[in-house]
């Protein structure tokens, strides 16, 4: 390709992040008058829980380059919960710092930790339960972000799409994956009676989601669509 063609290229590309980045703020501010409404109703607003997955001793996955899928789960977390605070969104996160989390009951470290992330949600009954993680691969082919939902209740799946519908429109064109019924595989879901889901941010094996998910701005841009998602849906419900 000639020099010319490269850099035709590269201001098109960058007009394309310019246009993402501008119709992610412009979703924000119109979600934050949104917000300003509902802030009026009182106490009774909702409470969004951010689960960082894993923590502690439990790494996780871990990328080609050595990353932690704790790390990139908890970077997200708080980079979410600011831009829900932000929104006026009330949070807790299970967990803001590198740490297995302990119930008293359970009968090994790992189920203490899943059980203390479903009593966090069980002490906030309006909550929307979000738990972030991020996947691995044996074939590093496959890529792109994938939410999960339990098919107890009615509302899991209508947040699910909305997250999994959202990210392809404002992030990822080429993602064809839709939400999954995680069909009780996934501990936590089954036992969350809120409307709640799992999102696996992207493939710690494959180089361009792991690139990503490194990539500070990148994930400033998949919390900001993932909190319109969100706010979307306390909107609607
Ligand atoms: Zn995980």
């Amino acid at each position: 390709m000639t020099k010319a063609g490269k850099i035709v290229i590269k201001v098109a590309l960058f007009s394309i992040v310019m246009s993402v980045t501008c119709v992610l703020l412009a979703l924000m501010f119109y979600k934050y008058g949104e917000t300003e409404q509902r802030e009026t109703l009182g106490p009774s607003l909702p409470v969004v829980v951010i689960d960082a997955g894993h923590g502690g001793a439990d790494g996780g996955a871990t990328g080609t380059d050595g990353t932690l899928e704790k790390n990139i789960n908890l970077e997200m977390a708080l980079t979410l919960g600011s831009i829900l605070n932000a929104n006026g969104i009330r949070t807790v996160l299970t967990r803001n710092e590198d740490t297995m989390l302990g119930s008293a009951v359970g009968t090994s470290k790992k189920m203490r930790d899943l059980l203390s992330r479903v009593e966090t949600a069980g002490k906030y009954p309006d909550c929307i339960f979000v738990s972030l993680h991020a996947n691995k691969y044996s074939d590093g082919k496959y890529k792109g972000l994938q939410v999960f939902y339990s098919d107890a209740n009615e509302q899991n799946r209508v947040l699910a799409n909305s997250l999994q519908d959202d990210v392809r429109t404002y992030l990822q064109p080429d993602n064809e994956r839709v939400a999954k019924d995680s069909k009780g595989t996934v501990f936590i879901l089954d036992r969350i009676s809120s409307p709640s889901v799992l999102i696996e941010c992207g493939f710690l094996s494959n180089e361009d989601d792991l690139r990503h998910l490194c990539d500070e701005n990148y994930r400033k841009e998949l919390c900001a669509v993932i909190s319109s998602a969100v706010i979307d849906f306390l909107n609607k419900t």
